[in-house]
């Protein structure tokens, strides 16, 4: 334990990783957690429902609307947004917690939970993994089979919208190969910003 660690130095380490829905977020965040196991995932809450596979707590902490009114009101969450009729956000604490701990800190979250970080934190990097093509990301959300037509409908609306927003982000990552974009964005959390933007 050393000096204090400045709020503005800390907050830049604070990685916000965006993107339409199919375009491949979990694997690429999946990827970066081993290339380096010392970095902080948030897990976010949602009132969504479980999909196959997904577990309480590590995936997402999975609450009910009740509960997460409650956190909103309590300003426990960092973010929070409506997406595709379920809601989501960022506990607060765990990611203050790793980021005064010296650590890195990745966010996956998507549009309008990545502006009010912007807004929150300017300091924080925002990332904005892009797919190959739009017929790329149209064929991996339908073909995930996890979701309603309704709900992939709403999804795919809900892709263009964060692609239209694209120029909003600090940097773009396209993935057409997931080792590939998750070593990008590893390079890119090693590389020091200050230089780019405060000049
Ligand atoms: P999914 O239901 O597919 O897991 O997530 C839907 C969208 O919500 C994805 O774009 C995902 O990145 C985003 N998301 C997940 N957790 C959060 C969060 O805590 N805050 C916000 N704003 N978006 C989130």
């Amino acid at each position: 334990h050393g000096e204090p660690v400045p709020g503005r130095s800390s907050r830049r380490r604070l990685t916000v990783v965006s993107g339409p829905s199919g375009v491949g977020k979990s694997s690429v965040v999946s990827e970066l957690r081993r290339l380096d196991p010392d970095i902080y995932f948030s897990v976010s809450v949602t009132t969504r429902a479980p999909r196959p596979g997904e577990v309480d707590g590590a995936h997402y902490h999975f609450i009910d609307r009740a509960m997460f009114d409650k956190m909103v009101a309590a300003g426990e969450l960092l973010e929070h947004a409506e997406f595709a009729g379920n809601c989501y956000g960022t506990p607060r604490e765990p990611v203050e917690r790793a980021l005064a701990e010296g650590r890195q800190a990745v966010l996956e979250i998507e549009l309008q939970g990545a502006r009010q970080v912007r807004a929150a934190m300017p300091e924080a990097r925002l990332v904005m993994l892009m797919p190959p093509s739009w017929e790329e990301l149209v064929g991996r959300l339908t073909g995930r089979g996890t979701e309603e037509e309704a709900a992939v409908k709403a999804r795919l609306a809900e892709a263009e919208r964060e692609l239209a927003a694209a120029g909003e982000f600090d940097v773009r990552v396209v993935n057409a190969d997931v080792r590939t974009a998750a070593g990008q964005l590893l390079d890119l959390m090693n590389t020091d910003f200050e230089s780019i933007r405060e000049h």
